[in-house]
């Protein structure tokens, strides 16, 4: 049996599911992800794209993308977050916040380095991002 998750923007025009498992879960702490959120972290689930269906609101979705490997998607009813796309790595990224079903459970702090909040969880703090991810794969201290 496949798991299925359901999940809505903050106003619930926009809803989803993303089915399967996440292909990561943990905490960015980039300065793009600090400024778009308004917050000190953001906490990502990544699901391969096919995993996430938009069931009802599409029309709701707006997009914005800074870089070309990070479209940010909200809805444009509440301008909650909803998810981000990205290409580059072949995943989405569905804001852990808008699955209240799923059993989150972080396994990686990425972009460490600049960090606001340093987070004592004894998971992994990489630099940047993991060397499968294209990244330097180095480990900071918490
Ligand atoms: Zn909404
Ligand atoms: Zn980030």
């Amino acid at each position: 049996m496949t798991n299925t998750y359901q999940g809505s923007c903050f106003c619930g025009a926009v809803q989803f599911t993303v089915s399967g498992d996440p292909a990561g879960m943990g905490y960015c702490h980039c300065d793009s992800c600090r400024r778009w959120s308004a917050g000190p972290v953001n906490a990502f689930t990544l699901w391969q794209p096919d995993a996430l269906r938009v069931t009802r609101g599409a029309e709701h979705i707006a997009s914005y993308a800074k870089t070309p490997n990070s479209q940010r998607k909200w809805c444009k009813q509440c301008g909650g977050h909803v998810f981000t796309d990205h290409p580059g790595m072949g995943l989405v990224d569905v804001y852990a916040a808008v699955l209240p079903e799923l059993d989150f459970k972080p396994g990686v702090h990425v972009h460490y380095q600049e960090t606001r909040l340093h987070i004592h969880d004894g998971l992994p703090k990489m630099k940047d991002m993991p060397k499968e991810m294209g990244g330097s794969g180095t480990m900071l201290p918490e």
